[in-house]
């Protein structure tokens, strides 16, 4: 047994075993609010760190749980079952809506929503005659499981922290799947995401969602262990805090949830006792001590406290490639000489600065083309508006007989176009392996809604045996394979653009577009970068490639482009090219 699977088991022990005990009931009081708290924190891991979206708004959800079934239970004399499942659904419906219309929005618009959200909410708990006001709903009923009544806090001890378990395993098989592979690759902004075929506005609201339904659930068993419900632990100062504690705790990890839940919770209790003695008056001093811990920590550990925890027992990588599985379906490819890419003056302005300036060029199967230009030339933005990432200013491309200018970057991916960036994109803390299995998402098992219950429930280990083995058969081709399990952040540059090759590779391209694979590598490695290439192009790949080592274009390429100030200068055999007195100038300003 791994080690980390012995440190879980003992933690599941102690949680089963303290209430046995002659624990005082002050503890299993704290523990029950760690553990709701805990609840709604890793939603916020979901949201927040590993999609890198912040809500104010998480304390609106519990609200909405917690009046729910107060609200059924009360006045209609409802199981507190019934009450779960209306808060759900309550919960779903609201968040499914705010999500689609806030998760579009960029930067500091989302967070405002999300306070705007939960103020709103807050005040209609409190105005609502049939919520009670601002008094609340009063003798909330016990929630009944298997014939016995949990009346008291050591009873309903074990109903909340078997919900934190679930939402832990839930949250990691979410995680380690396709579906969780492409939410947390929403975090650099979702560019290479969408290249790689994910619907990064979809992925925003099933996170979205799924952290409602946590903090919803955490709200049903606060009213039946509190028996009461008012508006104030629904407020936007709760949403505060339950950011501090996935941030405290470490907001990239689901058990940093856990332990910033237990933190903020002891320690909100100590210096509740504490400060008001110390300052001689009383007031929530603790909040200020929480936001001195919060800068702190900002400033010194990004990633919050449970990366040292972590340190104390190392654990392999989080997924492993099978021997073997079975292989993925494969796109029909495009007969040898078929024009591929049809590029028709195409135009792109940035304002007053035209980037692109109706360019044109093609690219037949089987062919290697270089797109080649100073600096500034226009050169990647002409693949931004191949593949979708930009829109089109004018002009049109078609691949393989069809138009695709101005269609989202996904469904570009999905017709058969590979990319590689020329910043690399891809999740430093995730391995190797796993970076590359997301350009293989599209290559998953068709569901509607993208397999992401099938991923909580674990019912996707077949589908996932073969994204991975796809994913090690790509690193394999390309000679990455030695570093499949290390994080792709501690690799060198220059095989951190291999392995975009690699991802680029699994969406099972019939054409590559690569932008300067060659910078920032050595010699040898070029050598054999070369030699990758030609042995793609002998298996019937078309390639268009921006480089700037001409040595590398000119051995390699059928054909060359040339641009210079976004505008098309020259066209040609490398060795025309080459001699090309326009080409020259363009490069050397004319000396030679
Ligand atoms: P290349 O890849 O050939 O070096 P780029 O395509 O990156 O050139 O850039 C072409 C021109 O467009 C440059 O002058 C660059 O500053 C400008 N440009 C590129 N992207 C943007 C953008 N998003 N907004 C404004 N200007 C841009
Ligand atoms: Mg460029």
């Amino acid at each position: 047994m791994k080690r980390n699977h012995i440190l879980l088991l003992g933690f599941v022990a102690l949680i089963a075993l303290l209430p046995i005990m002659p624990t005082p009931e002050f503890w299993i009081t704290l523990l029950n609010y760690i553990g709701l708290y805990s609840l709604v924190a890793i939603g916020l891991v979901l949201l927040t760190g590993v999609g890198g979206m912040t809500s104010f708004g998480q304390a609106a959800f519990v609200g909405i749980g917690a009046y729910s079934t107060a609200y059924l239970t009360t006045q209609f004399a409802l199981s507190p079952w019934l009450g779960l499942l209306v808060g759900l659904a309550l919960t779903v419906l609201s968040a499914y809506v705010i999500g689609l219309i806030t998760m579009r929005m960029s930067g500091h618009y989302l967070p405002l929503a999300t306070m705007a959200w939960g103020l709103s909410l807050y005040y209609m708990f409190g105005n609502l005659d049939f919520l009670g006001k601002y008094d609340g709903l009063n003798s909330i009923p016990s929630v009944n499981l298997l014939g016995k009544n949990l009346n008291t806090g050591r009873e309903i001890y074990y109903l909340i922290w078997a919900f934190v378990l679930l939402a832990v395993f839930a949250t990691q098989n979410l995680l380690n799947s396709r579906p969780g592979r492409a939410i947390r690759a929403l975090k650099g902004g979702g560019i290479m995401a969408e290249a790689m075929g994910v619907n990064t506005a979809w992925m925003k609201v099933v996170i979205f969602v799924v952290a409602a339904i946590f903090a919803s659930i955490s709200g049903w068993l606060y009213a039946h262990l509190q028996h009461s419900v008012n508006p104030t632990p629904f407020g936007l100062n709760y949403g505060i805090e339950y950011l501090f504690m996935a941030v405290i705790g470490g907001v990239g990890h689901v058990w940093g949830a856990v332990l910033g839940a237990g933190l903020l919770t002891v320690l909100k209790d100590v210096l509740q006792g504490v400060l008001p003695k110390l300052l001689g008056a009383t007031g929530n001093f603790e909040i200020i001590v929480f936001g001195v811990m919060m800068i702190l920590l900002l400033q010194y550990s990004r990633e919050g406290l449970w990366p040292f925890v972590r340190k104390l027992f190392p654990s392999g990588p989080p997924v492993r490639a099978p021997e073997s599985a079975a292989a993925l379906p494969v796109r029909q490819k495009p007969q040898p000489g078929e024009l591929i890419l049809d590029v028709q003056a195409v135009r792109k302005e940035f304002g007053g600065l035209v980037a692109v300036n109706d360019v044109s060029f093609q690219v037949r199967a089987g062919e290697i083309v270089g797109l080649i230009g100073p600096n500034g030339a226009g050169k990647s933005t002409t693949f931004n508006l191949v593949t979708g990432v930009l829109p089109l200013t004018r002009g049109t491309v078609k691949y393989r007989g069809a138009a695709i200018s101005n269609l989202p970057s996904r469904e570009i991916a999905r017709r058969g176009i590979g990319r590689t960036f020329q910043h690399v994109q891809m999740l430093p803390t995730m391995t190797v392996l796993e970076n590359v299995a997301i350009g293989a998402h599209l290559r998953g098992d068709f569901r509607p809604q993208g397999g992401v219950s099938a991923s909580v429930l674990r019912l996707n280990r077949a589908e996932e045996q073969k994204l991975l083995f796809e994913a090690a058969k790509q690193l394999k081709r390309v000679g990455l394979a030695d570093c499949m399990y290390m994080d792709a952040g501690s690799l060198a540059l220059g095989q951190q653009r291999i392995l975009e090759i690699a991802r680029a590779l699994c969406c099972d391209p019939a054409l590559l577009l690569l932008d300067e694979p060659a910078a920032g590598l050595r010699y040898q490695e070029k050598q054999a970068l070369a030699d990758l290439l030609r042995k793609l192009k002998a298996e019937g790949m078309s390639i268009l490639l921006v480089e700037h080592d001409m040595d590398f274009v000119m051995n390699l390429t059928d054909r060359v482009v040339v641009m210079e100030f976004g505008t098309w200068i020259a066209e040609g055999l490398p060795a025309e090219v080459q001699n090309n007195p326009k080409v020259l100038e363009a490069y050397l300003g004319g000396v030679e």
